[in-house]
């Protein structure tokens, strides 16, 4: 029995795309109030600010968030 060749892969990039939805960080009003909008915007089918409300969730600064 030998051992099966693996091949390292390379590190998987996700591509930025409109579709991924970031999720909105617990505890934090802002992110959850983009995600309510966003939300709301997808029911109507606003395509363009469901992408505005994940680049805001995305983009979010969070200097206090504890991890
Ligand atoms: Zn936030």
């Amino acid at each position: 029995m030998t051992h099966p060749t693996t091949y390292p892969s390379p590190p998987v990039e996700l591509p930025l795309t409109l579709d991924a939805d970031p999720p909105p960080v617990a505890d934090c009003d802002v992110c959850a109030a983009l995600d309510r909008e966003r939300s709301a915007a997808r029911v109507k089918g606003d395509g363009s600010k469901v992408s505005d409300c994940n680049v805001e969730i995305g983009s979010h600064p969070h200097k206090g968030r504890r991890s």
